[in-house]
């Protein structure tokens, strides 16, 4: 049995909570949260203050051994089907790509996340590779198979945690149903493609299919959630509220690409479920804070209102919301994955409301406790 005191932010709205004990059991999951007073294992320092480990909701973790190879790069040279990623990950040896691997699962572990949804190419091989490099860090990977050729979708299904389509290009009729089958069977089968990521991705569109991509995808596919959706426009977004369907975006990755500032405000005010992500490892490194700063700042320039709050929830209740675990708030029932930040540190002192410094000030230096299923991963300070 672990219990902790301290300040937190409690629940599915992120309530600022103060002097409050969280007992977890051995297994890992949150038991009681109360303001009782019982002997506690770790009672950290007052100005800690425990959010929910943060929830990376779309990254490539396969391709940081090309980090700052693409700036400057059209999306097509980057990651088409031609491009540098794919040319990369077929030539390296799987040395070299377990250490690229390990490479983005430390940053992401260092920077604060607690769970990642990739999308993973290579197939087969690639998923074993991840799952076995990630059994040695405290992070909890959902993996998006896709299909490859020769390889069973139903294998690559079973390993993994659902699919992850690269785009309506890539989709056919038989691919469809089949994938469609499968998650109508499987207890647990998430479904999710890339769109509108771009306006050539549009123009193709267009010219393939005679309609936008959204359209086309929401039409084949059985969906929890769309990634992108940068150029989604107020008809794409009322059609996946109605298809009850969760948007992942991916602003940072946008801008690097000399691509808009998607529409997050819009999103938010469909009621539709919002996650952010950080998604190729080599175009930006995965940051929650880098993530949720660069939102707000952009968001302002590109007249959107977004709350500090709503930013917070895109990388922790969220993306636990789309993932359909008991992952991303500090609930009795879910996961024990909590970061704790000195809300005391030179960044974060003085701040006079706790949204706007843990998502505009706050840096991964001021994580002074960590905890991934109930398991200690990092106490700083402790007495
Ligand atoms: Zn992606």
């Amino acid at each position: 049995m672990v219990t902790i005191r301290a300040n937190a932010l409690i629940g599915p709205e992120l309530e600022y909570t103060e002097d409050i004990r969280i007992q977890l059991s051995n297994e890992g999951t949150i038991l009681d949260i109360s303001k009782d007073k019982k002997p506690t294992k770790y009672i950290l320092h007052p100005s800690y203050l425990l959010v929910p480990g943060f929830i990376n909701a779309h990254v490539h973790v396969g391709d940081a051994f090309l980090k700052d190879k693409t700036y400057g790069l059209s999306l097509e040279e980057a990651v088409g089907s031609t491009g540098i990623k794919h040319a990369k990950l077929s030539s390296s040896s799987i040395e070299e790509k377990t250490e690229s691997l390990r490479n983005s699962l430390q940053m992401m572990v260092n920077n604060g996340f607690t769970t990642f949804f990739d999308f993973r190419e290579g197939g087969l091989e690639c998923i074993k590779l991840l799952k076995k490099t990630l059994t040695n860090f405290p992070i909890r990977g959902l993996i998006l198979g896709r299909p490859f050729p020769n390889q069973l979708l139903e294998e690559i299904s079973s390993l993994s945690d659902g699919l992850g389509f690269p785009d309506v290009f890539s989709l056919d009729e038989v691919m469809c149903s089949k994938a469609n089958e499968l998650k109508s069977k499987s207890s647990y089968h998430l479904q999710a493609i890339h769109v509108s990521e771009s306006q050539e991705v549009l123009a193709r569109s267009f010219s393939e299919f005679g309609k936008r991509d959204i359209r086309k995808a929401l039409e084949v596919l059985d969906l929890d959630f769309v990634v992108h959706a940068t150029y989604a426009n107020e008809d794409d977004l009322v059609s996946l509220r109605k298809a009850n369907v969760s948007v992942v975006c991916c602003p940072l990755s946008n801008l690097y690409n000399g691509l808009d500032f998607p529409p997050l405000e819009t999103i938010l005010k469909k009621n539709i479920l919002l996650g952010l992500g950080t998604d190729n490892v080599f175009f930006c490194n995965p940051d929650p804070f880098r993530l949720m700063a660069f939102s707000l700042y952009s968001a302002r320039s590109n007249d959107q209102k977004l709350s500090p709050k709503d930013v917070l929830k895109s990388l922790t209740v969220n993306p636990g919301l789309i993932a359909q675990k008991k992952i991303g708030q500090l609930t009795v029932g879910y996961h024990g994955d909590l970061i704790g930040l000195n809300m005391e540190s030179p960044n974060l002192k003085y701040s006079k409301d706790v949204y706007s410094a843990i998502t505009m000030r706050a840096s991964p230096a001021d994580i002074v406790f960590q905890m991934f299923n109930g398991r200690l991963v990092k106490w700083i300070g402790q007495k």
